[in-house]
């Protein structure tokens, strides 16, 4: 037996109870009026022939007051709720009545003792009669029934032995048989009581519940925003419920007997409902369809049908069930999400276009200003407050090209149109290249910088975007730090294959409420009008290393400067770190002032500004370099002189960038290194360059320093 049909038992046999119970206190008022009678009667009829007429008195006196105590809790559990009728102590006040009153019945032949024979046998009729009477109001109870008779017969039974004559002796062995017989009867109606009772229940319980099942149904149809529609196999409404009456705007009376498909199936669905129908045919449901409707009105409604055949014994259908949820609004607001979606999506790719030619448009103008700016820069000729204003066009150029980037950066994260190249990246290389681009900033801010160069390993990232992040991190904790302040970069195996990699200035610090907010885009905490910034670098840097399925992170005190951290997937090389050591470096990056004659380079470029520029900026370096003027003059100066190495602009007329560095690779030059000069700073370039056969590609502006490095690591 289950958990369920237990519980079901149990509140079963608590009925029983309660009703067993019920019937037994229900029965009360006409036994007791009878026992009055009888008991009165038998006073009467004793009175003058007893042996002691004050027993006799004292007799009826007890049981009267027994059945007026009884009566008394009679009327007491009538009033009583049902809950506290189930207790048992009800039982237990009537079984205690109940042997009381068998007592005193019992008390007769003794109290009420007659020495002529014929008044003892009228005691004996009336015990008789009164203990049988009492089978029927009892017999609920089985127990009930044995208290009563047991005590009143057998005191009798006593009574009779001790008058010791052979009648008494025979009519007491006839009471013996009776009460036997009495007991055994009363057991087999007590049985049937209860098995009635139980039947009744049952039966009781079981249409109880089907009725409810019946309400519940019928609640649950007409309350449902689903049209509950049944028809037969002619196609005739035979159910029509308050939703149907809603969508489809006839009422109940006028759809009832209607065929369904002239009623509301829109022309165009005709071939839908045929195949519906089909399959409803080979006894198949059908789980939301959705098929194009029409109301009284004629207005078109598209609905999601669930239809169901109802068959049989045999398996015959005997007719449809169908329920259908107007979807109507819900499909528009598809279409209109769709259309919304479309739209967005050229809005966007105009942006994008519009990114891209700005971040050329912009770039270019900024390479011409900045490179000469920087050349003037080097001009010994010039005197002070020239040099010093200068030094205000570079700085605002700077600033102006780092916030087209990040713009350009942040507007491409967040539409999804920034691609990664992710490669192992050397920790030496990236960390040397980032110390020679800060130590100018550095000695500038008059601040020390430790850099663990020394460490071999890698991490698994995309090399530009990895630099952008720590020249990022570096150039916060050089502008946020205090005078004669101290900025590390570090770096550990922060678990098996996770390297750390940390940044940590000596600055103000950040306080606790700020770091919950310190990558939030645009968000300059109280940096200050002073310093200056745009509040997206560590937005866009945070972006940038999820991207690369890193972390990163802060831990600061306010006054104790911060540490912030980087953690990408790779490993070191712990027998180099152990042996590595920090270096401070305070020097700046020299120009070199020695010529490199021996370095051939060819410049192809279009663009007269950025012709002088490069020219101008490879003289400042000491090399020696010749202009093409597009791709083909290129081509053809290859051919008759000995280049090292080639710079070249992408975007050229005749031949391009691509192009002249595939033809190069294409005769067989697989040695002279090739650099793109590109407007453009989105990596696809770099790995358009690369495809075409180049080995490197430089982003316009570039600074003299990058371009030294660039030369550096091809020509030596
Ligand atoms: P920006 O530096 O251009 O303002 P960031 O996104 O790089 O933008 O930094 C956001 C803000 O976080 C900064 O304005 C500054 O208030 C704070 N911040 C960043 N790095 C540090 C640091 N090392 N020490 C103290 N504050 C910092």
């Amino acid at each position: 037996m289950d958990l369920h049909s237990k519980e079901a038992e149990e509140r079963l046999n608590q009925q029983i109870k309660l009703e067993e119970i019920s019937l037994l206190y229900d029965a009360t008022p006409f036994s007791y009026s009878a026992s009055i009678l009888i008991s009165l009667t038998i006073y009467f009829v004793l009175l003058g022939h007893v042996s002691s007429e004050h027993n006799l008195q004292l007799w009826l006196g007890m049981i009267l007051t027994v059945l007026l105590l009884r009566s008394v809790d009679s009327f007491l559990f009538s009033r009583q709720s049902i809950t506290e009728q189930r207790k048992n102590k009800w039982r237990m006040r009537f079984f205690i009545g109940t042997a009381a009153a068998g007592f005193c019945w019992g008390l007769l032949p003794w109290m009420g003792y007659s020495p002529e024979m014929e008044y003892l046998a009228f005691i004996v009729v009336c015990l008789v009669g009164v203990i049988s009477g009492s089978l029927s109001t009892l017999s609920y109870r089985w127990e009930a029934m044995a208290l009563f008779l047991l005590p009143a017969s057998i005191l009798l039974v006593f009574r009779l032995l001790a008058e010791g004559e052979d009648f008494s002796n025979a009519t007491s062995f006839v009471l013996i048989v009776f009460i036997f017989f009495s007991l055994s009867s009363g057991k087999r109606i007590f049985n049937n009581t209860q098995q009635n009772i139980r039947l009744r229940l049952e039966a009781y319980n079981r249409e109880r519940a089907i009725e409810l099942m019946h309400q519940k149904q019928a609640l649950h149809v007409q309350k449902t925003p689903l049209a509950v529609i049944e028809f037969d196999k002619d196609m005739c409404i035979t159910e029509w419920n308050h939703a149907a009456e809603k969508i489809f705007g006839y009422s109940r009376a006028e759809a009832i007997g209607e065929n369904i498909l002239r009623l509301i199936l829109s022309r165009d669905s005709v071939y839908d409902a045929e195949k519906i129908w089909e399959k409803l045919l080979k006894h198949q449901t059908i789980t939301g369809d959705i098929v194009e409707n029409k109301t009284k009105s004629g207005d078109p409604i598209v609905c999601q049908w669930f239809i169901t055949p109802l068959t049989d014994n045999q398996n015959e259908i005997v007719g449809i069930a169908a329920m259908a949820l107007d979807i109507s609004e819900k499909i528009q607001h598809e279409k209109t999400i769709l259309k919304s979606k479309e739209e967005a999506e050229k809005a966007n790719q105009a942006k994008s276009d519009f990114l891209s030619s700005m971040s050329h448009e912009l770039r270019t103008p900024l390479n011409a200003i900045l490179g000469f700016t920087q050349l003037l820069m080097y001009d010994k000729s010039l005197n002070d407050k020239q040099q010093s204003h200068l030094s205000e066009i570079n700085n605002a150029g700077n600033m102006l090209l780092e916030l087209v980037n990040q713009i350009l950066d942040l507007a491409r994260i967040e539409k999804g149109h920034l691609h990664l190249s992710m490669e192992q990246v050397n920790i030496k290389d990236i960390f040397n290249e980032c110390r020679s681009m800060v130590t100018p900033l550095i000695e500038q801010n008059n601040l020390s910088l430790n850099v663990e160069s020394e460490t071999n390993g890698h991490v698994v990232a995309d090399y530009t975007r990895l630099k952008q992040v720590m020249l990022n991190l570096l150039g916060n904790a050089i502008k946020y730090n205090a005078e004669h302040g101290s900025v590390s970069l570090k770096v550990l195996q922060k678990d098996r294959n996770i390297v750390r990699i940390c940044v940590i200035d000596t600055g103000k610090g950040i306080s606790e409420k700020q770091l919950d907010e310190i990558f939030q885009p645009f968000n300059r905490l109280n940096a200050g009008v002073n310093i200056e910034g745009t509040g997206i670098g560590l937005s866009i840097s945070k972006q940038l290393i999820e991207m690369m399925n890193g972390k990163i992170g802060v831990n600061s005190k306010l006054g104790e400067g911060s540490e912030f951290w980087i953690e990408l997937n790779g490993k070191l090389d712990l027998q180099t770190a152990m042996e590595k050591e920090s270096k401070t470096i305070s020097s700046q990056l020299a120009i070199s002032g020695e010529t490199r004659q021996d370095h051939l380079i060819l410049v192809a470029e279009d663009n007269p500004a950025n012709q002088a520029l490069i020219l101008s900026q490879l003289e400042a370096l000491g090399y020696t370099a010749e202009l093409a003027r597009n791709g083909q003059e290129a081509l053809n100066m290859l051919v008759h002189d000995n280049y090292q190495l080639l710079i070249t602009d992408c975007n050229m007329p005749l031949v391009d960038g691509y192009k002249l560095a595939k033809t190069i690779r294409e005769r067989g030059n697989n040695n002279m290194p090739i650099i793109a000069l590109t407007a453009d700073a989105f990596p696809e370039k770099k790995a358009e360059c690369l495809k075409a056969g180049m080995n490197d590609q430089l982003t316009k502006p570039v600074k003299l320093e990058t371009l030294k490095i660039m030369l550096e690591k091809y020509l030596n």
